[in-house]
C-alpha cells in the first residue's frame, strides 16, 4: 500500500509561565495548555490489524510529554532553565520527549508535527 498516514492524539495542561522582557508576559500568569501531537507512518507499515499506531499509545504519549508540567511553574523545570518556556518552545519539548517514545514502537511511525495552544486563538506549530 502506498502512500502516509498522520494520526493526532491531543491531551491539555494548565500551567504558568514567565517571560522576562516580554511586555505583560513578564508578569507570572498561567494558560489552559492543548496540545496535539501528529505522527506519520508508510501506509506499508500497518500492523496485522490495520493499524499504524493505536490510538490508545498516542494518547498516552501526549498525556506522558506533558505530564510534568500540570499545575507546575514552567520556568522552574530543569527542562526550561537554558530555554524559556514560550509556546515555540515547549512543543519543542514536547516533540523531543514523542520521539524518544515513538523510537521503542515497531511501526517506525515519527513526529510529523507538534500543535500547542496556549489560548484557544493563539496556537504555535512545529515540525522537526
Ligand atoms: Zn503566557
Amino acid at each position: 500500500m502506498t502512500g502516509t498516514f498522520h494520526l493526532s492524539a491531543e491531551s491539555t495542561f494548565a500551567a504558568a509561565h514567565t517571560l522576562p522582557g516580554v511586555d505583560m508576559c513578564a508578569r507570572m500568569h498561567g494558560h489552559n495548555w492543548r496540545v496535539r501531537i501528529t505522527v506519520r507512518i508508510a501506509a506499508s507499515r500497518l500492523d496485522g490489524h490495520g493499524m499504524g499506531v493505536d490510538f490508545r499509545d498516542l494518547e498516552r504519549y501526549a498525556q506522558e510529554a506533558v505530564a510534568d508540567f500540570e499545575h507546575r511553574y514552567l520556568n522552574e523545570l530543569p527542562v526550561f532553565h537554558d530555554r524559556p518556556p514560550t509556546a515555540e518552545t515547549i512543543a519543542r519539548v514536547v516533540a523531543e520527549r514523542v520521539t524518544a517514545a515513538l523510537a521503542a514502537h515497531p511501526s517506525g511511525a515519527t513526529i510529523a508535527e507538534v500543535e500547542l495552544w496556549e489560548m484557544p486563538q493563539y496556537k504555535v506549530t512545529y515540525r522537526p
